[in-house]
């Protein structure tokens, strides 16, 4: 079966949705979208050339201009942390998507479960937060009431498994081979309604797909830059470097693989939380009800062609037009009146560093082979002095060996000098961080307390690079986040229902915010523990 993508979204705005019914004070459900690695640019941008879902959001939101995630590493499992728990990454332990585990002696996933079994596919990894004592705003609500229900869906597991706090009723993430799976740690077998969508879902039918453009070339060179640009990932007909529309899969690529790296995966996602929104009748019970949706695959395409390409502005408009058939949806079954929904994003990201540094910005991408050698010489003097290693290293991040420098009678700080000596040496790291240098730090700038909020006393290694600004330690294709700039910190947070009137508030707001305002918003109590602040909307 072949599933041309003609790119035929209608541009008629639809958005007609009712709002005569005088809606409840408190929402029946509550629907919070995480888009992964999503700018607010991505937002106003393309402002003129949304009708769909990001319209109606916009036009029915109360949009905080100036939120931000204050915590870096910014990447995906962190990110999703400060949004379901309210609280900040690093005291949780939540380094990163993985890290090395100095105790364990090995990498660990941020949902990482070996205990679980995977439930709905003989493929995929089992995931929960079991790890981890502490609770998050889908347990803040189940605890005031017990009949609440919370689902959440992404591409990624540990969006799904972390959007929905340490207990939600279920999460479903893909397994990149054809189905959307759980872990028994959650449920037992999928519920049928699942079952059934994995069935339909036929993902190898994807395989002669076209990624095509959804309006016309002219809008494309108007509010993006030119289709070919060095930098970005060319994963299609490689023989030549050409990273431009159309964009299909080579033969021998699995498609079920490749499907979350393409626009209409977020369609899947949004399709399976109409099922969802059904078959736990979400939204109709006597409390409200929590309903998450993490889109995964603007991460893959963003992190490919970089946020001012044509690839990632025909992304928007695509997610654009299926959310308003969802938002849609949601009216239909539930009344809009009945619904709060909530837009933010995991992390932002840094544009290509070659457009970045074309408009102007200074940046560029380290040179591995630099920093490899850096890292060699950090080893050989290391060895040469102390006699042998004193540290584990992950990458340039240095883990000591407390025991070790104590019985050769040395400090941190022989480590330190050596390492700062030969990374601060290449071209793009800014310096060397300490980590008791940053927790006992009385600084009060951004910079500095977003790396406190990222350090957990034990985890964290106690030497780590932070690179200048504009710099990434990748290349030579595509673009990445986890710094603690603004480019990757600033993310949208738009809350929304039928009968609020568009408003932007530029005041400071943080992502540790975002769970307790839900939790306000429907009377909930929120723990001491929450690093954020309920703001009144
Ligand atoms: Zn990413």
């Amino acid at each position: 079966m072949i599933r041309k993508y003609l790119g035929l979204v209608c541009t008629a705005a639809f958005v007609c949705f009712s709002c005569t019914v005088s809606p409840p004070a408190t929402p029946k459900l509550v629907i919070t979208l995480v888009v992964d690695q999503m700018r607010p640019d991505l937002l106003t941008r393309f402002d003129n050339l949304y009708t769909g879902g990001f319209r109606w959001l916009m036009d029915h939101g109360i949009w905080f201009t100036n939120t931000h995630h204050e915590h870096s590493y910014t990447v995906t499992g962190p990110g999703h942390i400060a949004i379901g728990f309210g609280q900040y990454p690093g005291k949780m332990g939540v380094l990163g998507n993985s890290w090395y585990d100095r105790n364990l002696k090995k990498n660990v996933n941020c949902v990482e479960d070996p205990d679980a079994k995977v439930v709905g596919s003989t493929k995929g990894r089992a995931r929960s937060l079991a790890g981890y004592d502490t609770k998050g705003l889908g347990d803040w609500l189940k605890t005031e009431y017990t009949s609440s229900k919370v689902v959440s869906i992404g591409g990624k597991d540990r969006a799904a498994c972390i959007l929905g706090g340490k207990q939600p009723n279920l999460p479903l993430y893909y397994n990149r081979a054809g189905s959307f799976i759980s872990s028994d740690y959650y449920v037992n077998e999928l519920p049928e309604w699942v079952t059934l969508f994995n069935q339909n879902l036929k993902a190898d039918s994807y395989k002669d797909s076209l990624w095509v453009k959804s309006l016309s070339d002219k809008l494309y060179l108007e509010y993006a830059r030119e289709d070919h640009y060095q930098g970005e990932v060319d994963d299609y007909l490689m023989d030549e470097y050409s990273p431009v529309f159309p964009i299909g899969m080579d033969p021998g690529t699995d498609p079920t693989y490749m499907l979350m790296n393409r626009p209409w995966f977020e369609r899947e996602v949004l399709n399976l939380a109409k099922e969802a929104i059904n078959g736990e009748a979400l939204g109709k019970g006597d409390h409200p009800d929590l309903l998450f949706i993490g889109f995964s695959a603007m991460d893959w395409m963003t992190h490919d062609y970089g946020p001012y390409s044509q690839e990632v502005m025909d992304a928007c408009i695509k997610l654009d037009r299926y959310l308003g058939n969802f938002i849609e949806f949601v009216d239909k079954t539930l009344g809009l009146e009945n619904v709060m929904f909530v837009l933010t994003a995991d992390h932002g990201g840094l544009p290509l560093p070659e457009y970045f540094v074309e408009k102007g910005g200074s940046g560029g991408r380290i040179n591995k082979k630099h920093l490899a050698e850096a890292i060699e010489w950090i080893d050989e003097e290391c060895e040469e002095r102390f006699g042998k290693k004193l540290y584990h290293r992950e990458g340039a991040n240095y883990f000591l060996d407390h025991e070790r420098l104590k019985k050769a009678n040395l400090r941190p700080d022989h480590i330190y000098e050596i390492v700062k000596k030969y990374l601060t040496n290449v071209d793009g790291v800014d310096r060397v961080a300490i980590k008791d240098d940053i927790l006992k730090s009385k600084d009060k700038d951004k910079i500095t307390l977003r790396l406190k909020n990222m350090i957990h006393i034990e985890k964290t290694p106690e030497i780590f690079p932070i690179a200048n600004p504009g710099y990434l330690f990748m290349g030579p294709y595509g673009t990445s986040h986890g710094s603690p700039y603004d480019y990757d910190t600033h993310v949208p947070l738009i809350f929304a229902r039928s009968h609020f009137k568009s408003q932007e508030d530029p005041s400071p707001r943080a992502t540790v915010d975002i769970a307790p305002t839900i939790a306000k918003y429907l009377d909930v109590d929120i723990p001491e523990y929450c690093d954020g602040n309920p703001i009144d909307l």
